[in-house]
């Protein structure tokens, strides 16, 4: 692979002959940078200042409020860099971001994403969506901070029309983030569905909205809990519509595996959505890393790869064909919910990559390292190491050091 300036301007054998500053990745992986399209940066790193609550959606979307009300946007920025930066050692370098626009937070929580996307635009490039995690009904006001966050430059239109408190306000929320994104010219990406209840249908409310607009492609749809517990004649109608509306699916298992079924006894369900008829109806399906350390989910720490291998035991992901379908959702699948047309290992491509450890995918998937090197549009933005030492004590003074 050659690399000239932030590009890739040739791939394959010989390719890189004779130039002088060459990388040997002879017995590693290289892949194209990871995704994460399906992030809230916002809420990052908040979770030793919360109250302890229920562990439901809803537990924690009241439990963030005190904390909203406090944030700043030093705060938010600090909290944002710090994860951006752990994200990139960890090989992903583009990242779209959720930030809550509310009556509670006001444009605070952009203004703080945007402030950390300027101060890390030399490692990783990050994009906002305008999230209205507090209803745009159920929260008068909200939707003029919508218009304003549009205005001051978020990227994406969100949305959340299930937290809204009957259908006629669900389709209308719906509707409501149609216009804006109309208005600005901007792609949608909503939270959709985040509920055990199989009777919550705002999927196909967003699927309708957009083959009745024409927004073909131009939405992504997250969570989508509730489609796996709804009837199998709506999933199998409503995955037919959203293959028609070219809509994206960001499942995120790693937090809906701790948030759903929380009510449940016995068969406790567990949130996922139903990965694999989407995918085989032909769906754009990736993951997310959705939450790192926030009022919904204790873990995370940015890693793509960590989000795949939770992922895939969510999804019950296991055959060679199914890893590869785990490698797509962290890479080329966020890369079309995006609509960027300059990803992956080709010539043209964008410069983002990594470089693991591991002789295959299967192998970095199970083993998990930190990339040894990650590049940002052709430039080194971080490397890692690790030595292990492993004393056996039946050959005493046998060691055998591991450089990865
Ligand atoms: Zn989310």
């Amino acid at each position: 692979m050659l690399i000239d300036g932030d590009r890739i301007v040739g791939v394959g054998r010989g390719v890189a002959a004779g130039v002088a500053d060459a990388v040997d990745c002879a017995g590693r992986l290289l892949l194209p940078a990871f995704i994460d399209a399906h992030v809230h940066l916002d809420k990052v790193l908040i979770r030793d200042e919360l109250r302890e609550h229920d562990g439901t959606l809803a537990g924690a979307i009241g439990a963030i409020h005190e904390r909203k009300r406090r944030y700043t946007v030093d705060d938010v920025r600090a909290r944002a860099t710090a994860v951006i930066d752990e994200s990139v050692r960890l090989g992903t370098t583009r990242l779209r971001s959720h930030v809550d626009v509310d009556t509670i937070g006001g444009l605070t929580p952009l203004e703080g994403v945007m402030a950390a996307a300027r101060d890390c635009a030399g490692i990783a490039e990050v994009r906002t969506i305008a999230f209205p995690q507090e209803g745009l009904l159920r929260d008068p006001g909200a939707y003029a901070l919508m218009e304003a966050a549009l205005e001051a430059g978020a990227d994406v239109v969100g949305g959340m029309p299930h937290w809204e408190l009957d259908e006629a306000s669900q389709r209308e929320h719906v509707r409501l983030c149609f216009d804006l994104a109309e208005r600005f010219d901007r792609d949608l990406d909503m939270h959709v569905d985040e509920t055990d209840d199989g009777g919550v249908r705002t999927l196909e409310m967003v699927a309708d909205e957009a083959l009745a607009r024409g927004w073909i492609g131009r939405v992504c749809a997250g969570h989508v809990c509730s489609l796996a517990a709804a009837d199998h004649e709506y999933a199998e109608r409503v995955i037919g519509k959203c293959l028609r509306a070219g809509i994206s699916i960001a499942s995120n298992p790693v937090t809906n595996l701790v948030l759903q079924g929380r009510g449940d006894r016995g068969l406790v369900r567990r949130g996922t959505t139903r990965i694999g008829e989407l995918r085989a109806a032909g769906v754009n399906v990736l993951f997310g890393q959705d939450c790192v350390k926030d009022g919904f989910y204790p873990f995370g720490r940015g890693s793509m790869l960590e989000v795949a291998l939770i992922s895939a035991h969510a999804a019950h992901l296991t055959t060679r064909e199914d890893l590869d379908f785990a490698l797509r959702a962290v890479t080329e699948a966020p890369a079309v919910a995006m609509r960027l047309d300059d990803y992956g290992l080709r010539e043209g491509a964008r410069a983002d990559m990594q470089l693991l450890p591991a002789p295959s995918w299967p192998e970095a998937l199970r083993l998990q390292p930190p990339p040894v090197k990650v590049w940002f549009a052709g430039r080194l933005v971080a490397e890692s190491s690790v030595r292990s030492e492993v004393y056996r004590t039946t050959r005493p003074g046998a060691t055998r050091p591991i450089d990865a």
